[in-house]
Formats: structure tokens, C-alpha cells, sequence
């Protein structure tokens, strides 16, 4: 799409909005939007992308947008899912998820996480040596075999992306067995050697801000580990390398860029093992399938001047952008500026701040942003937030969860909304406040 046909298409969608009253200033000043149509566009994408020579499964990282009717929507597009927590893996199951589609990745799961996980059958990769030990006394302990895949999580310390929080292959990073430190490689194919049931090889290497050559890297090193493990066993013994999701996503503007077929070509590139055919493959994208596919809008309240600055009081702040307001150089946001109808304002442009409602100073969505002159009763609309915004809330001030729609447009070119979650009320507030 370009950037001129996607702002037509969300202004269309905030204009049948207001009509709508989704967004409303006495009953419903912030909501989330999820672009269904896109949402399905992006899963056909990441399919076309692979070739049929490989065996590939996408399942969807569940904290990426963790809505239950999101996941559902995305199963029932030939979607797994990835979780990795108890919350998230009731999410998959609610949405519809089988155990074989879905896939329990953690840092630290509890002795009940992956006794739950090996009862269902569902995937699991293991972080760490300790969390192999567990495995091994909770498979001892069943009658029967469980019928989890079972893998190890490899850090094959490539290094860092533009964003050390995103970056999860440094030499020190919390995840997975490191595959350089003095003798750890040694000891962790002793240990698929000596448990036939350790199939699989996990590697995620990062998120937003990794260079596409830095991640494939990092899967070339799972592969060729996987391999090793392979030739010191004498025996096909791993079977599936599950090569994580971290695909960054362009917040600039509208263009899709790099895509699923781009990150192919690098894979196939830096990593040609993962396309000889001698793996199954799962990944495990978030952010690049919902990101793009998703808006967030947002009552103007008040204005007013302050040392010169011309300041805009919405309703959008840290508890549904959390990252773009305490690190906004790494997660700077597009926004546009609507008139009370939802209409695209034209007013020359003018630096203003876009606040929120929270009660800190820094609660700044952008800061001397250039936006046709804001007014109350005007919209704002945060772009690409279909991935870890309205669904990764930081409660701060009690402010509720605001509603998100999902939307299609008809081949008619009816505007479709359907609820994928309502507006937290006051009972809510006070249901996960001891009240
Ligand atoms: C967060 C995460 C993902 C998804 O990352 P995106 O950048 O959203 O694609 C995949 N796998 C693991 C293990 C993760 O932690």
C-alpha cells in the first residue's frame, strides 16, 4: 500500500469511528484499532515468503498482541502460536490453538509451567541447563512419553542491534545456552546426546532495531550447531531448528520495508543449511505482522502554551505507549492530527507536544512534534501500533484498558468494527485493585 492509499484507509476508519462513536469525548476518548484485512495480507506474506522446499510453521508471538480474538483470527489463517508464560499459553488455548500448534518459550518457566507444557504436548524450548534438569525429572516421573517437541534455546552471541533491550544474542544476554563461552558448546551436545528426545535447536536473536544480516547470522550458527549435534550423535537426532521472529518493522512511514521476503533472501544467503531440507523450520514473528496493521486514536482534552511550547492533553500516554514515552529515540511514533469527525487536519503545521493523561512530566507521546495547530475535541491517531501497545498495558494511575476494534472493509466498501476487547470499566479498575 502506499503511504497516500493507508491514510486514506485509516481516515476512512476513524471517520466511521466517530460516526460509530468508538471514539466519543464523554464515553470513549482513546481506542485501539487492528486492521483485519492487513493482518491477513502480512500471514500471506510470511507464507509466500518461504520456499515449498522448506517445511515451515509461523506461529505468532503471543505477547506481540496477546487480544484472544486476535489470536483466534490468526489461527484460523494457518497461524501457530508462540507464548511464554501460563497467561499466555491459557491465551492460545482460549483462542482455539491445538497443543502441536503451539510452541512455550521462557526464560523462567516454574516446574508447573513445563509439567503443564509436557502434559498437553505442547513445544517447549528449554532456556538453560537447570530448566533441562527439570525436563529430565518431570519425564521420568510419566507413565508414558510426552508428546512435546522438545528443544533447547542457543545464543549464538552475534551481538547487539541498534536497541540493547531488544538485543538478546550479546556475549551476556540473559537468554539461552551460549554457544562461545569456554566449554558450554561441548556440554550442551553432551546433553542432546544424552537425551534422544531433544530434537529441536531455538534461536531468537533479537527484536526491533537488529539488522537483518545480524539475525541470519545468528541462525546460520543454530544450524551449523544443529548439525554438530547431528554428526557427534551419528544419527538425525535434531530434526527442527525454530529460528525465533525479530523482524524489524518500519516505524517512518507507510512502506512495508524490509518484508518477509527480503529476510528469506538473507536467511538463504548467510544460512543456505535451513533451505537444504534436512529441517523442519518454526518462526515465531510478532511485531512485523501486527505492527503496521494497527492505530491507536485519541481525544485531544485540552491545549494550552507553556515557556512557549504549544502542549496538547490527550488521552493516549505511557499506559498504552509505554516504550515510546520512556525511550522515545528508540520508539518514536508517527502521529497525525483529526479534526472532531475523524477528518485529516490541513492547518500549517506547528510544533506542539503530545501529552497524556498520566500525572508525570515525562508522559509525552512526542515532544515539539510539527502537527497542524491541535484543538479539544480533536483526534490524534498513533501509528503502527497493532503490536505491543494497547495489549501491553502499564497501569499507571489507574487509567482503564481502552477498547480495541477490529476492522474489515467490505468488498462494498462498508467499514466493518467488531469488538477484539472492551473498554475496561471502573469494576474492572477496582477488580485488579483489591476493591
Ligand atoms: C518476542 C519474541 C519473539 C517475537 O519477536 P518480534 O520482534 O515481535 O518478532 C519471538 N520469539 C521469542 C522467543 C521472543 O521472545
Amino acid at each position: 500500500m502506499t503511504n497516500s492509499q493507508a491514510g486514506e484507509r485509516r481516515g476512512r476508519i476513524l471517520r466511521a469511528a466517530v460516526r460509530e462513536r468508538l471514539l466519543d469525548p464523554d464515553d470513549a476518548p482513546l481506542a485501539a484499532f487492528v486492521d483485519l484485512d492487513g493482518v491477513e495480507d502480512s500471514v500471506a506474506a510470511l507464507h509466500k515468503a518461504f520456499p515449498a522446499s522448506v517445511e515451515a510453521r509461523h506461529t505468532f508471538a503471543a505477547k506481540a498482541n496477546c487480544l484472544v480474538p486476535v489470536l483466534e483470527e490468526l489461527r484460523t489463517l494457518g497461524m501457530g502460536c508462540e507464548v511464554a508464560s501460563s497467561g499466555e499459553l491459557a491465551q492460545a488455548l482460549a483462542a482455539g490453538f491445538t497443543p502441536e500448534q503451539i510452541v512455550f518459550d521462557s526464560p523462567a518457566k516454574t516446574r508447573g509451567d513445563l509439567r503443564q507444557a509436557l502434559e498437553l504436548g505442547v513445544a517447549v524450548n528449554a532456556d538453560n541447563f537447570q530448566e533441562l534438569a527439570r525436563i529430565d525429572e518431570i519425564l521420568a516421573a510419566r507413565s508414558s512419553p510426552s508428546a512435546s517437541a522438545i528443544g533447547v534455546r542457543v545464543n549464538p552471541q552475534v551481538g547487539g542491534g541498534g536497541i540493547a533491550a531488544m538485543s538478546t544474542a550479546t556475549a551476556t544476554s540473559k537468554f539461552g545456552i551460549p554457544l562461545e563461552d569456554e566449554g558450554s558448546r561441548q556440554r550442551l551436545v553432551a546433553a542432546y546426546r544424552d537425551r534422544p528426545w531433544l530434537t529441536w535447536v531455538h534461536a531468537h536473536v533479537g527484536s526491533q532495531g537488529c539488522p537483518l544480516e545480524l539475525i541470519a547470522r545468528g541462525i546460520a550458527k543454530a544450524v551449523t550447531f544443529a548439525d554438530e549435534v547431528n554428526a557427534r550423535c551419528g544419527r538425525r537426532q535434531v530434526t527442527g531448528i525454530d529460528i525465533g521472529g525479530g523482524l524489524p518493522v518500519n516505524f517512518a512511514d507507510d512502506e512495508t520495508a524490509p518484508g518477509f521476503d527480503e529476510y528469506v533472501a538473507c536467511l538463504r544467503t548467510h544460512a543456505p543449511a535451513l533451505f537444504r531440507g534436512g529441517y523442519q523450520v518454526v518462526t515465531e514473528f510478532g511485531r512485523s505482522l501486527l505492527a503496521k496493521n494497527g492505530f491507536t486514536a485519541a481525544l485531544v482534552e485540552y491545549t494550552k502554551t507553556s515557556g512557549g511550547r504549544r502542549i496538547a492533553i490527550t488521552h493516549a500516554g505511557a499506559q498504552v505507549a509505554a516504550r515510546t514515552v520512556f525511550m522515545p529515540e528508540s520508539w518514536p511514533l508517527r502521529i497525525t492530527a483529526h479534526g472532531p469527525d475523524g477528518a485529516a487536519k490541513h492547518g500549517e503545521p506547528v510544533p506542539q507536544d503530545i501529552a497524556g493523561p498520566c500525572c508525570f512530566a515525562g508522559d509525552l507521546l512526542a515532544r515539539a512534534r510539527p502537527l497542524p495547530p491541535l484543538a479539544p475535541g480533536d483526534i490524534v491517531a498513533l501509528l503502527d501500533t497493532g503490536a505491543y501497545y494497547a495489549s501491553t498495558p502499564f497501569h499507571y494511575n489507574s487509567l482503564p484498558d481502552p477498547a480495541v476494534h477490529g476492522v474489515r472493509i467490505g468488498p462494498d466498501g462498508r467499514i466493518h468494527f467488531r469488538p477484539l476487547r472492551r473498554a475496561e470499566t471502573v469494576q474492572h479498575i477496582l477488580a485488579r485493585t483489591g476493591g
